[in-house]
Order: structure tokens, then C-alpha cells, then sequence
């Protein structure tokens, strides 16, 4: 072991975590001065740029990356909007129309089981429009995430 020098890793793992090192590299290390040199020169290697500086940039980087950032925050945010008015238009004029016709929808509702029918059905497709358009929207805003 004495003619063969240590490799460049052992010399660094003696250097810099001795624990990891076997244990006739470091005997060979410590005997041999060709190798000490080299442990000695990657320590001052090591030294030197720990005490360098860190480096700084004398502009504010993120002023001039977000200036050069496209904004998408009205296109997300028009659509979604105009799914809200919708839905609000289509749930005022029912409630409108339930209000203003509460006495004949309550006597057409009590008299026939069709009317009955109907009315449930039309509550499903209500709430079925209602999700349907609640998914598009989360859809259009999810594509609007991805899309740069
Ligand atoms: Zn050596």
C-alpha cells in the first residue's frame, strides 16, 4: 500500500468525512506525504471558497421577471363571470316565476301526480345544468392554470 497512492475520492473522503475512510487509507495517508499534500491542498481548496463571498446581483431580479410575464388574469377571470350571471339569471327568473305563480304551481302540484312528475324532473334538469356547468367552468379554469 505504501507505493500505491490513495485515489482521488479517498483523499477527499480523508479530507472532508475521515469517518467514511477505510482504515489502511488513512494509515497510508498519514504515512505518506505525497498524499498528505493533497489532503492539505483540497482543506485549503475548501477554505478558499467558503470565505468567497456570496454572490449579488445589484438589480432586483424579480421586478424584471414578472414584468416579462404574460398576464392571463382577464381571461381567466371574464369567463367564470359570465357562468355566474347565468346561473344567477336562470335561478332569479325560477324564483320569479315560482313567486308569481306560487298559488297555481301549489293547486297543479297538490291536484294531478303528472304535475308532480314534472316538477321533479325539471328539478333534476335544473341541478343537472347547474353541475354540468359548474364542471365546464373548473374545467376552463384548470386549462387556463396550464396554458402560458
Ligand atoms: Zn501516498
Amino acid at each position: 500500500m505504501k507505493d500505491i497512492h490513495a485515489s482521488d475520492i479517498d483523499i477527499q473522503k480523508f479530507a472532508f468525512d475521515q469517518q467514511e475512510c477505510q482504515p489502511e487509507v488513512i494509515k497510508h495517508i498519514l504515512s505518506c506525504e505525497e498524499c498528505n499534500e493533497r489532503v492539505q491542498s483540497y482543506l485549503a481548496l475548501s477554505s478558499f471558497i467558503k470565505d468567497q463571498a456570496e454572490p449579488t446581483l445589484d438589480y432586483n431580479l424579480s421586478h424584471l421577471v414578472l414584468g416579462q410575464l404574460p398576464s392571463t388574469k382577464e381571461a381567466e377571470t371574464s369567463y367564470p363571470y359570465l357562468i355566474n350571471f347565468i346561473m344567477l339569471a336562470i335561478v332569479s327568473c325560477l324564483a320569479l316565476v315560482l313567486f308569481l305563480f306560487r298559488g297555481t304551481i301549489g293547486y297543479l302540484l297538490s291536484s294531478t301526480q303528472a304535475y308532480q312528475n314534472y316538477f321533479i324532473i325539471s328539478i333534476i334538469a335544473f341541478i343537472s345544468t347547474a353541475l354540468v356547468l359548474d364542471q365546464f367552468r373548473a374545467f376552463y379554469q384548470k386549462v387556463n392554470l396550464l396554458t402560458p
